[in-house]
């Protein structure tokens, strides 16, 4: 899969954020989209994919995809990829 993106110059308040209120892990603990440091092996690869079946049934996964490379965050699971995904994107 191939992916291009560009730093947004548009000021992160001005952005449009409506679709929040579509994603999948609306009302979800937020704890299910970040993996402790600590996690390792099948644990670790269980717990990303309890966040990843949200993503995947997520009607705005492209745009959560889009806007974690925008912002470059490199901390949760988002648009159905690892931090470590997105960061072997840039
Ligand atoms: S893609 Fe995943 S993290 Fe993003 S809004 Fe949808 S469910 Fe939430």
């Amino acid at each position: 899969m191939t992916i291009s993106w560009t730093i947004s110059t548009t000021p992160f308040e001005w952005r449009d954020m409506s679709w929040h209120d579509k994603g999948a892990c609306v009302g979800v603990d937020v704890e299910v989209f970040y993996v402790p440091d600590r996690m390792r092996g099948p644990s670790k690869k269980a717990h990303v994919e309890k966040a990843k079946a949200y993503c995947r049934k997520c009607p705005v996964q492209s745009k959560c995809l889009e806007e974690a490379l925008i912002m470059q965050d490199f901390h949760a699971i988002l648009g159905n990829t690892t931090p470590e995904e997105r960061l072997a994107m840039k």
